[in-house]
């Protein structure tokens, strides 16, 4: 007979109470099943957006963003429905027994459009979500859009996102038009983050058109492996261009549990500081990789369901600063929340990942 992880710890639970019944000890407490549950990478469209970047899809050949959104942009598909119905999105919620999403403007938001297009659609997505927020207060909480692609109106809308709207932070969807947030003219966005005390989400895209074409033949330009070499590859100019030397408070949120970028750590930073000893690289950030990850960082389990990764994560990057996230509608909330409820790490663990880390780092309400 086999038997699987979990008849295995039942079995040997009932054969601990069996012993300590018989000696006379109390039984170990049951493991505890209710926790407030709050996922911050949820995703949402906002109608308006959804149909101006479906208009743009269709009048362009030009990024494979065009292909991911193809269906997330069409009021037909079930994904367009779970990104835009909120009563549907409750009864999920209530059916896992998830207390809040952290809602934010999915992937590519508005980065695609025009600098004046982009303003006004963040603008128009921003005040969407905080209608769903008064609606919902104690359900749902959110992250302002931008469009980098105007530095000056982005700060702005960070600057009202907070003050005016109440957001918990900005969700960036990575490059804008082949352009990473090392390139000076984005740091005015770094710097109001900063000042702000507000977290950016940095969630990925498409590879940019200059980096697409060995992606596109095989399509896993998406969530497959693109995504993960975009936003790592982001993450890499953003330490080399000495973005946090620059900015040593700005906190950066990424998800997927750490983007594929554990495995490669020690020798990220064993080259890095090769670099440094043969004075080769004389731009060297002051920081290792490794350092500014602790420092500045902090990530989300958001679909990846996958334990042995969830520890190393933990064990090398500290507890503190880990977060649950399901990647609502695109990955199962079911799944994602038995993962979580079932995961064999201490209660105390669990309940910083459920919540406690979020409500610290997003300044949610704590009931
Ligand atoms: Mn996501």
């Amino acid at each position: 007979m086999t038997m699987d992880r979990r008849d295995f710890l039942t079995a040997s639970s009932a054969l601990g109470a069996a012993a300590a019944a018989t000696t006379g000890a109390r039984a170990q407490p049951r493991r505890r099943t209710s926790w407030r549950r709050i996922a911050v990478e949820e995703a949402f469209w906002t109608p308006a957006v959804a149909e101006a970047q479906r208009a743009l899809g269709l009048s362009s050949s030009r990024s494979l963003d065009f292909k991911t959104t193809r269906g997330t942009c069409d009021p037909r598909t079930p994904l367009y429905r779970g990104l835009t119905d909120f009563d549907e999105r409750l009864r999920v919620m209530d059916r896992d027994g998830v207390a809040m999403h952290l809602l934010s403007l999915t992937t590519p938001g508005v980065q695609m459009f025009d600098p004046e297009t982009g303003t006004a659609m963040a603008h128009i997505s921003n005040d969407h979500l905080a209608d769903v927020i008064a609606r919902h207060p104690t359900r749902f909480a959110g992250l302002g859009c931008i469009a980098p692609q105007s530095p000056k109106e982005a700060v702005k809308e960070m600057e009202r996102s907070i003050r005016q709207l109440n957001l918990s932070g900005f969700i960036i969807n990575s490059h804008t038009d082949g352009e990473f947030l090392d390139a000076p003219k984005y740091w005015p966005i770094l710097e109001a983050a900063e000042g702000l005390d507000r977290p950016i989400y940095l969630h990925p895209r498409s590879p940019p058109d200059s980096m697409l074409e060995p992606f596109d033949d095989y399509g896993f330009h998406n969530a497959r492996w693109g995504f993960q070499a975009e936003i790592s590859t982001h993450i890499m100019r953003m330490h080399a261009g000495k973005v946090f030397d620059r900015f040593p408070k700005l906190t950066i949120v990424i998800g997927h549990m750490g983007e594929g970028l554990f495995g490669n750590l020690w020798r990220i930073d064993h080259m890095s500081d090769a670099g440094r000893k043969r004075r080769t690289d004389p731009r060297s950030p002051d920081l290792t990789l490794s350092e500014v990850l602790k420092r500045n960082f902090y990530i989300t389990t958001s679909g990846v369901e996958h334990a042995p990764l969830m520890r190393f994560v933990m064990d090398q990057f500290g507890v503190d600063r880990m977060m649950w996230a399901i990647d609502y509608p695109y990955e199962d909330s079911a799944r994602a929340t038995a993962f979580m409820n079932q995961v064999d790490i201490p209660d105390a663990h669990k309940a910083q990942l459920f919540h406690l880390n979020a409500e610290r780092i997003f300044r949610l309400p704590t009931v």
